[in-house]
């Protein structure tokens, strides 16, 4: 347990590629410091784009798996396990929560964690001594329904559960791993990344809320949704009004950018 008395920020982290588990080069070294500075938390609740469904679930084992949810990786990465143990207590809070804000959630007890939740845990809490729950994304149900998430559980950041959402600020695996990029990062990439960092630090919601067509290149940087939904569970977790620090910014390759956030 740690002994911080300020409520815990509400992150965001791009989560790179699964190999980010075992290098995460400077990103991970952002992740590492910041989770030193904020202590254990009680408990992790991780919102990994890797756990899409059509209604909103909580994982609700006591000792979640390790999912291996990618192909054609090196072993090393199929050994991975992280064995963090669940809360179910705190599951079902967390839909009674959801429930006084009109979300029907339901709890699933058998399911893992995804590689979007273990793999940036590894480098915070490699120890896995702090219990981890995931709330899975609606990916046709747009950013409002997410923000609602995030803002009917923000409470828990007053009892010393970190909220973190897992996803990436530009997700287009084709532009990713081109087989011939150009040189320097993709000025689309860039353009909608500078978009959204101006208006998240402007804490400017409502527009953000609008980003699938107010956002320049959006689809470009995000052909489908899943991969920024889980921003909108942070912003949501960080209230109505919050001071963004910057974990980390930079790009993997031509389109990944690795932006990570924390909300306070
Ligand atoms: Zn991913």
């Amino acid at each position: 347990m740690s002994n911080r008395s300020e409520r815990l920020p509400a992150l965001f982290i791009s989560h790179g590629s699964p190999m980010h588990a075992i290098e995460a080069g400077a990103a991970g070294e952002a992740w590492t410091t910041l989770a030193k500075r904020l202590g254990k938390p009680r408990a992790i609740l991780m919102v990994s784009a890797h756990w899409e469904t059509n209604v909103p679930m909580i994982t609700g084992s006591p000792t979640p798996q390790t999912i291996h949810d990618f192909g054609g990786f090196p072993d090393a990465l199929y050994r991975i396990q992280y064995r963090a143990p669940g809360d179910p207590a705190l599951a079902e809070r967390m839909q009674t929560l959801l429930r006084e804000a009109d979300i029907c959630a339901g709890i699933e007890p058998h399911r893992g964690l995804d590689h979007g939740a273990w793999s940036p845990l590894l480098h915070m809490y490699p120890d896995a001594d702090v219990p981890v729950l995931q709330l899975s994304i609606q990916s046709d149900r747009g950013a409002r329904h997410h923000l609602a998430m995030g803002r009917a559980l923000q409470t828990l950041r007053d009892d010393n559960v970190l909220i973190i959402g897992s996803g990436h600020m530009t997700h287009n695996l084709r532009d990713a791993f081109s087989s011939r990029p150009a040189p320097g990062v993709a000025e689309y990439a860039s353009e909608f990344r500078n978009w959204v960092d101006a208006h998240i630090k402007e804490a400017d919601i409502d527009t953000l809320l609008d980003w699938d067509t107010q956002a320049p290149f959006a689809t470009r940087a995000h052909p489908s949704p899943e991969h920024f939904l889980p921003l909108f569970v942070a912003l949501g977790a960080a209230g109505e009004h919050w001071q963004t620090e910057t974990v980390f910014e930079g790009f993997m390759g031509p389109a990944l950018a690795m932006d990570a956030y924390a909300f306070n």
